[in-house]
């Protein structure tokens, strides 16, 4: 039996998928079979439905203490470029998204030097606060632990508490990157390590929270590395369940400060579809996979729907940190390109909440 195959049959047996057929995957694998196969693992899972989100980005700064190589969202604190947003901005944009039906407001920002602890915790308030209560989708796990190692300097369980409090629904899956150490050395020195990642995730589900997972991938990562992140995924869902989705998107090149990045190029729709695709068969106890428009543009990401992707992520309204990487995709969608999008690659649009829990149909 040919490795195709083995994996053909494992997969329709809902047997897991070894390392090795994981990396065949991504190197080897025909990709229109491949797609096939995560097409059905989909239809499997979710049937005919394919979601998206109305949701708005906010960035309240981008200031940052770190330069993670691949990022031209951040600024150091005296550089030209910067922002920073009052609590009250943050808070009449929302305001505004909310008013024209915003139900999720998505909210990252750099490793802020001095911003006050108050000052995260106000935000979530004064968002909690709106009505109708939009879910707040704030933070990567980094951003977590800078507020409890810098800035709260308290234990990271008692931060993710008093967020929760505060009106903190769910993590963002950001800062995942790829998770082997010699990838992020290069590509992400001083950020945290793949374990430190994982427990923010694993912290916060304990606690009853949510969260989305992500991959960076297309820069120097190799198919053995995206296979090894895609497991430790894998391995923190079986133990918690707390993930809702798996978000992969490719590496922006062309602002990038590093020259070594610099020089790459960009991944191809085709790899695009493979990492969708490839992803859905490996990582089999996520229920929902998304094909993230702002770096695929939305015509692709409507292909992607029939390579294992069962969501379009969300009319978003404002991005930065693809945008400022060189990214040519719109900044927003509206709620009638997504729904045409998904009717045209023959599924049923579902209007979801941050839960990929079905609002409207
Ligand atoms: S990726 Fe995040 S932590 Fe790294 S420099 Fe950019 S904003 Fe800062």
């Amino acid at each position: 039996m040919s490795v195709w195959e083995k994996i053909k049959e494992k997969t329709e047996a809902g047997e897991r998928l070894s390392s090795e057929e994981g990396v065949y995957l991504f190197r080897e694998a025909d990709l229109h079979q491949l797609g096939q196969l995560a097409d059905g693992v989909r239809e499997r899972k979710v049937g005919k439905r394919a979601s998206y989100v109305l949701n708005r980005y906010l960035n309240y700064s981008n200031i940052c203490v770190l330069s993670c190589q691949f990022c031209a969202f951040a600024r150091r604190k005296r550089e030209p470029g910067t922002f920073e947003l009052s609590v009250s901005e943050v808070v009449d944009g929302a305001k505004q998204a909310v008013a024209l039906g915003a139900t999720e407001i998505h909210i990252v920002g750099g490793l802020h030097p001095s911003l006050p602890y108050e000052f995260y915790l106000e935000m979530l308030r004064g968002l909690a606060g709106l009505e109708p209560r939009p879910m707040l989708k704030v933070f990567t796990a980094i951003e977590i632990r800078h507020l409890a190692e810098r800035v709260a300097k308290k234990p990271m369980v008692e931060v993710l508490g008093d967020l929760q409090e505060a009106g903190l629904d769910s993590l963002t899956g950001g800062g995942a990157e790829i998770f082997d150490a010699g990838v992020r050395e290069r590509i992400c020195r001083g950020k945290e390590s793949a374990e430190e990642w994982l427990e923010v995730h694993r912290t916060w589900h304990g606690m009853g929270g949510r969260s989305t997972a992500t991959m960076l991938y297309g820069h120097v990562e190799t198919a053995e590395q995206r296979v090894d992140h895609l497991q430790k995924l894998r391995g923190l869902q079986d133990e918690t369940g707390g993930f809702t989705g798996f978000i992969p998107f490719a590496f922006e090149p062309s602002q990038t400060r590093l020259a070594e990045l610099g020089k790459i190029r960009r991944a191809s729709a085709l790899e695009e579809l493979r990492v969708i695709a490839a992803s859905r068969l490996i990582l089999d106890n996520f229920d929902h996979v998304t094909a993230y428009w702002i770096s695929t543009g939305l015509p692709l990401a409507q292909v992607a729907l029939s390579y294992g992707a069962d969501d379009l992520h969300g009319t978003i309204g404002e991005e930065k940190i693809f945008h400022m990487a060189g990214a040519k995709t719109p900044v927003g969608q509206t709620r009638g390109n997504l729904e045409r999008a998904i009717r045209e690659a023959g599924r049923e649009p579902v209007q979801r909440n941050t839960f990929y829990e079905a609002i409207r149909s």
